[in-house]
């Protein structure tokens, strides 16, 4: 149905966007409004969104709403798009594929493109013994078949999750996910034999890599037992929980725990792999091999995959049939993670990453030294977070984060929002977007910090 209070916008092509920032209307518009009134009577409340405009088109690391607004995008779809927007070899993959094959059912008549995107993961997650992959539609059926797999492969059935973690909203992995409000309340009853240990935050626990490992390990040991741990499911750098990066060693202490008492280390990468941080993957920063890694996100750019990729021994120890899915590896979707892995190649992603990193961190240092309200900056690559506390007493802010959000959005840039206190502003742009623009969405950011705070000086 064509509502004719929306009438089609003139240019729906994102190549045709011209690459810079433009505030047009009031945010939200007209049009998003009359949007908001329709979605307000026919979606359901649960499903709700971060910002009050509606994206029409897309290009690089710009988004245009439905007024004509542009806005320099730090959110990336929270970090799916790390190849940027409308990318012409992901959309010519995608157009191909669509027009030749769109389903076959890998599990009835399997096709190349998901044979080659497990051959692409073998040869691009970390370490170099023999791997295999299997193939799902999202972040959180990723993580519920890593935990699927590590049970079946070992024989037990308890799993240990870090605080601060998310890995998604299916029952297994509500269980798995730390934060409480908006994610799990009054979701129950949730999976059984889920245990949530501490992990590392260093702005905030202070412990050093081996002492928060041996903190994680006295968990694990006295209230689980090893004898009866399938797996530990860790982010490499925690995502939603705020891009809280693990002091040094911390992971690696336990990954060599786990290997000593038969338990298989996940990393969860959903978030934090694909380029993101400058390395193919984020274990890759701290001389992490993980046993099995999950991926989604920015794999297939924009296009519905994740994927469980480990220790041939292991992935194979699920019988014939254990695994699978209708729609799991879609063609259109594999398609588009070869073109990805290609473009990540060939336009040196991993180097922008670090290049992301290079221009934006000292930024946000800058901005630290001027804003007492920025507790902690930290992050990798194009994963970077500044954490906002009330000064005096280094507790949580999340209403100056919220303050920002809405500030920036308003001045034409998408910032989101992570923490589990809902504190800490989250940057993570395509790849693709350029210093200029990345320099100018941090301008932003630092009118946003002097709208809240008077500089001291
Ligand atoms: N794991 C991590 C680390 C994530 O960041 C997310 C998504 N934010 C998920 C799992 C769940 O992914 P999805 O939303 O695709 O189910």
């Amino acid at each position: 149905m064509t509502d004719p209070a929306l009438p089609l916008t003139s240019a729906p092509l994102g190549a045709d966007i011209p690459l810079e920032r433009r505030i047009l209307t009031a945010i939200p518009g007209p049009r998003s409004l009359a949007l908001t009134a329709r979605r307000d009577a026919a979606v359901a409340s649960g499903v709700a969104s971060a910002l009050p405009v509606y994206a029409d088109r897309a290009h690089g690391g710009i988004v245009v709403d439905v007024d004509g607004n542009q806005f320099i995008d730090l959110g990336a779809g929270i970090g799916v798009m790390t190849v940027g927007h409308t990318d012409p070899a992901v959309l010519d993959a995608v157009t191909t594929q669509a027009a030749s094959l769109t389903h076959a059912m890998f599990t009835i008549t399997p096709y190349e493109g998901y044979v080659r995107v497990a051959e692409l993961l073998a040869e691009h997650t970390p370490g170099d013994h023999a791997k295999k992959s299997m193939l799902v539609n999202s972040g959180a059926e990723a993580v519920e078949n890593a935990v699927k797999i590590a049970r079946k492969h070992t024989g037990r059935s308890a799993v240990a999750v870090l605080d601060h973690a998310y890995h998604g909203r299916t029952n297994l992995t509500m269980a798995m996910t730390f934060k409480a409000m908006p994610y799990k309340a009054g979701f129950g009853p949730f999976a059984p034999d889920i245990h949530s240990v501490p992990g590392s935050y260093p702005f905030r626990d202070g412990l050093d890599g081996p002492a928060a490992a041996a903190r994680t390990i006295e968990h694990l040991e006295r209230s689980i037992g090893a004898a009866d741990l399938a797996c530990i499911v860790a982010e490499p750098v925690q995502g939603e929980g705020g891009f809280i990066v693990p002091a040094e060693g911390y992971l690696v202490a336990l990954q060599n725990w786990c290997t000593e008492n038969g338990v298989v280390f996940v990393a969860d990468e959903v978030q934090s792999g694909m380029a993101r941080t400058g390395t193919w993957f984020a274990s890759e920063h701290s001389g992490l091999v993980p046993d099995l890694v999950t991926s989604a996100k920015g794999i297939a750019g924009g296009y519905p995959l994740g994927a469980v990729t480990g220790r041939a021994e292991i992935m194979d120890a699920a019988h014939p049939g254990g695994l699978g899915g209708t729609f799991n590896g879609n063609p259109v979707s594999t398609a588009a993670a070869i073109a990805v892995f290609e473009q990540i190649r060939s336009l040196d992603l991993l180097g922008r990453a670090r290049r992301i990193e290079g221009v934006a961190l000292p930024a946000l240092r800058a901005l630290q030294s001027r804003h007492p309200i920025i507790g902690d900056v930290r992050g990798i690559g194009a994963m970077l977070a500044i954490e906002l506390v009330h000064p005096a007493t280094s507790e949580p802010d999340p209403a100056s984060v919220a303050a920002i959000v809405r500030f920036a959005l308003q001045n034409g840039v998408i910032l989101i929002a992570a923490g589990t206190r809902g504190n800490v502003v989250r940057l993570l742009p395509s790849l693709v977007l350029t210093d200029e623009l990345l320099l100018e969405a941090l301008d932003v950011l630092g009118a946003a910090l002097e709208s809240l705070s008077p500089d001291p000086a």
